[in-house]
């Protein structure tokens, strides 16, 4: 099981390549860029609660046994759920300042 690597924000529909160095994911791989999470989303996620993490970038090149992104390619299918800011404002009110870690 590899990381999914989706392909786009959730909030803005950005594009998210494998490569990009500004995707965001929670521990259920909900995928947002950098933008989103720190200004919109407070570093929690709109569908778990959780905190964010950068999402490694997936080696482009065989370097090694066969792990790659030849082998293990990005998915392909986007997620578009823009986020209703008035209803993420008051779930994460009381989350923001909890640090992920203890939530
Ligand atoms: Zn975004
Ligand atoms: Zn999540």
């Amino acid at each position: 099981m590899a990381l999914q690597l989706r392909p786009n924000c959730e909030y803005c529909d950005k594009d998210l390549p494998p490569s990009a160095t500004d995707a965001r994911i929670c521990s259920y791989e909900c995928t947002f860029c950098a933008d989103c999470v720190e200004t919109k989303l407070g570093n929690v996620c709109p569908n778990c609660g959780g905190g964010f993490v950068p999402r490694p970038i997936r080696p482009s090149r065989n370097w090694k046994g066969d792990n790659w992104l030849g082998k293990d390619p990005a998915s392909t299918r986007v997620r578009h759920r823009p986020v209703d800011l008035a209803a993420h404002v008051r779930f994460c009110a009381m989350l923001k300042s909890i640090p992920p870690h203890q939530r």
